[in-house]
């Protein structure tokens, strides 16, 4: 029932006031299984719309979990086809740095079509374009480096060999908080290692997931190694890639409450999974820090796609000595964001993804409220802007009671809480069950290392808001996830560590 693609974007904006740029050759109205462009077998479809206006800006397939066992069946097929199984390394990579030239070409207009259904500011789009980017530039490079290892025997006439072979199929599930980056840090490291992908993005924000995977195809990646299923009924086909014994392994990267139910489902048939879940980022100022500096760690770390990002600072803890000046410019600072559309010129704050973000965030400064904790700036929608724009917000003298001291907010909202020494900072960083990134402030060498190592997360930011790299391990502890993205453990990820025991050798 696959169809080849008639593609007819300026249907796309019939309800359009901000279009995407017409010459947007990137927006994609289809969903994408073995090498073609396609429609759900039901033909139903779905709306994207952009948060900031609340316009439509494109339909895509709705698809059920009949399409995904296609997407499935294609992925499968292709990983045990002669074709791609006697790939080399080298080739393989050639494809991923093809890939990799092309998103950069056509950057501008990736980020518009994310800017416009993520409603992140556009300079932040394009900056995810080239951090996005830089994971398949990164695993096309590793692709030529999954060595295996020769151990010496114990036992005479004997060699222990050790190698790493591809996984299989891998199914890939990611948020709409970085539409292009979550899906190139899975999708770069599977196809290094010679897996084949099924890729389920977000519900808001398939558009960019299919324009990059657009260029995947003209970069000369061959049919059935990346598969696209669109959704906004992600449950069955979840379901599907936990209990099909043709995925052998899963990742997601999203809420820790679906995470938990994935790694439940997949139990069932001991299937990898890596997670990447929510996090509740502290942020610790010490009196020995630089406080303007950390004034900028803070924005940068709080404010990138208007608090919705997983490693955002969550829980700022601030010591006695620097608590008034800390507070002083932060709140300057927050009340000079420039808020608008994504697009605009120089805006720093867009809206919030949809109406249950919004609501989520606006909860819990009105709970905060109710306990009697201090909104010392913003703490109000913003109907001025559109129905999703929220104002950036400080919050002090939190009660330990309010929802906003132990959960992961996801919106722009700071929340301060004084500290007096070290040992109450580190005791109350570490008392969420998350652990994806903390980050600190000092200028005191003995107290860098001892609060870097006691700080119970998978990534640490010293004196420093925006840590994520390409070549860093990215991902958490405790309940934020298990496995790491990126850097040279990425690959771990989609491999299969075999030993072969060559017995019986004549020396
Ligand atoms: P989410 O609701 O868990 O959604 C993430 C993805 O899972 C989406 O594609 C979603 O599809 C899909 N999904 C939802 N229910 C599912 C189910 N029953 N079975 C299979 N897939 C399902 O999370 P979100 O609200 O989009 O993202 C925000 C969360 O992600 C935050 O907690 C944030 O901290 C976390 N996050 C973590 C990282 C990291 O690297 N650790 C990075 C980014 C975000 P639909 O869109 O169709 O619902």
């Amino acid at each position: 029932m696959i169809r080849k693609a008639i593609t007819i974007p300026h249907k796309l904006f019939a309800t359009v006031a901000k279009p995407v740029p017409m010459m947007n050759n990137l927006l994609k109205s289809q969903a994408y299984i073995n090498g073609c462009w396609v429609d759900a077998i039901s033909g139903d479809t779905f709306e994207v719309k952009n948060p900031a206006t609340g316009n439509v800006i494109g339909h895509v397939p709705n698809m059920n979990a009949k399409d995904a066992q296609l997407a499935i069946d294609a992925a499968k097929r292709t990983y045990e086809s002669d074709e791609w199984r006697n790939l080399t390394a080298k080739q393989r990579s050639s494809m991923l740095k093809n890939w990799y030239n092309l998103i950069n070409e056509h950057c501008q207009e990736i980020a518009d079509i994310m800017t416009a259904e993520s409603g992140k500011p556009i300079t932040e789009s394009k900056g995810e374009v080239a951090y996005g980017n830089s994971f398949v530039e990164w695993f096309a490079e590793e692709a030529r480096r999954i060595y295996g290892e020769i151990v010496p025997s114990s036992l005479p006439n004997r060699e222990t060999i050790i190698m790493k072979q591809p996984l299989g199929v891998a199914a890939l599930i990611t948020p709409w908080n970085f539409p292009l980056a979550m899906i190139t840090r899975k999708a770069g490291a599977a196809i290094a290692a010679g897996c084949t992908v099924v890729i389920k993005p977000a519900e808001d924000t398939p558009l960019t997931a299919l324009a990059i995977i657009e260029l995947a195809e003209k970069a000369g990646i061959p049919k059935g190694v990346i598969n696209v299923v669109t959704t906004n009924k992600a449950a069955p086909v979840g379901d599907l890639f936990c209990k099909s014994p043709d995925v052998q392994g899963i990742s997601f990267t999203g809420s820790t409450e679906v995470g938990k139910m994935l790694f439940r489902n997949c139990a069932d048939g001991i299937k990898r999974i890596s997670l990447e879940l929510g996090g509740n980022a502290p942020f610790i100022v010490f009196n020995s820090a630089d406080v303007e500096k950390a004034v900028d760690g803070a924005m940068i770390s709080k404010f990138r796609n208007c608090g919705q990002t997983c490693v955002s600072s969550n829980r700022f803890f601030v010591q006695e000595g620097v608590y008034d000046r800390f507070v002083e410019l932060i709140k300057q600072r927050v009340e000079d964001l420039k808020i608008g559309a994504g697009d605009g010129d120089g805006v720093q704050i867009g809206p919030l993804v949809n109406k249950m973000q919004f609501n989520k965030v606006s909860g819990f400064v009105d709970d905060a409220r109710k306990h009697n904790s201090k909104i010392i700036t913003g703490g109000k929608a913003l109907p001025e802007h559109g129905e999703l724009f929220y104002a950036p917000t400080i919050v002090t003298d939190l009660s330990p009671a309010a929802k906003i001291y132990t959960e992961e907010v996801f919106g722009p909202v700071v929340s301060i809480i004084k500290f007096k020494d070290e040992q109450e900072a580190i005791q109350k960083a570490n008392s969420s069950r998350r652990g994806l990134a903390g980050y600190f402030y000092s200028e005191n060498l003995q107290q860098v290392f001892r609060v870097a190592k006691r700080l119970e997360v998978g990534m640490v930011g010293v004196n420093e808001g925006l840590i994520s790299a390409a070549e860093a391990p990215f991902g958490g502890v405790k309940e934020s996830g298990i496995g790491r993205e990126g850097s040279h453990h990425g690959i771990d990820e989609y491999v299969e560590i075999k030993y072969i025991c060559m017995g019986n050798l004549k020396y």
